[in-house]
């Protein structure tokens, strides 16, 4: 059985009295033992003020992005051992947005997921088809290409430790959601992709849903077969709507 999981991408929001807040009311309103793993993306300058609000709440910090390069010369980025010292234990890879408006590539991603792994870091790996993808029939054949060349750079034993989300970019931010059935759909066939390389990996992937989850469409969501949980963005900025999303995973 794979554990229900929900993973926080706040995106490029926040101040510091927003996430001292944000996070006291996610950690406050957690059920005692609960039956999900949650995570919070906070952008890089917070997460050290994250892990601190946190404490030994049951929830685990995690980046939006990381820079495969070891330190050295790389002004702006943000290396994978720094994200460990900062006490991440998760990193979003391969966001629709790190892909459509910082260029990054299919094969960049499996190179980041490769890195991600040697270092300790659970990666989330963002997968998913354009509106115009999907009118065109080739949803299939985009989250697999997406996912091939992640077996290719990172290999397949990244499996089952990394996560996969599937987040079709027509869905981001929109308020328009997959259906439960558009959305299993593309779940299994990730799911069998994997298993096309190695059945024990893709038994064991955690693959999240992601694009405009609230609480009222969660449920129907995570109970699909090949649904392991969600990437949220705007409703993780709502402490009460966080928990909903999250309640509706346990149940
Ligand atoms: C996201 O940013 O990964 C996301 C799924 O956003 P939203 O939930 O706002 O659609």
């Amino acid at each position: 059985m794979r554990r229900p999981l929900v993973a926080g991408n706040w995106k490029m929001n926040g101040s510091r009295e927003m996430t001292q807040t944000l996070v006291s009311g996610i950690c406050s309103g957690l059920a005692e033992g609960g039956g999900a793993d949650v995570v919070i993306c906070p952008p890089y300058v917070y997460l050290d003020l994250c892990r601190q609000v946190v404490g030994e709440a049951p929830i685990a910090v995690g980046a939006q992005d990381l820079d495969a390069h070891e330190a050295g010369a790389f002004t702006g980025a943000v290396a994978a051992d720094m994200l460990v010292d900062a006490g991440c234990d998760f990193v979003i890879v391969g966001h629709s947005e790190r892909r459509s408006l910082y260029g990054e590539g299919d094969a960049d991603v499996g190179v980041k997921v490769a890195v991600a792994v040697a270092k300790g870091l659970t990666p989330i790996i963002c997968v998913g088809e354009t509106r115009e993808e999907r009118e065109s029939d080739v949803t299939a054949e985009v989250v697999c290409r997406q996912l091939d060349a992640v077996i290719a750079e990172a290999g397949i034993d990244v499996f089952p430790k990394a996560l996969v989300a599937y987040e079709p970019v027509w869905a981001i931010g929109t308020g328009l959601t997959a259906t439960d059935e558009q959305a299993q759909e593309v779940h299994a066939v990730i799911r069998a992709r994997i298993a096309g390389t190695s059945e024990e990996a893709a038994g064991g992937t955690r693959i999240l849903y992601g694009g405009s989850v609230k609480p009222d469409n969660a449920a129907g969501l995570f109970s699909q077969p090949d649904i392991d949980g969600g990437l949220i963005g705007g409703a993780s900025l709502k402490a009460a709507d966080f928990l909903g999303i999250i309640k509706a995973a346990t149940q």
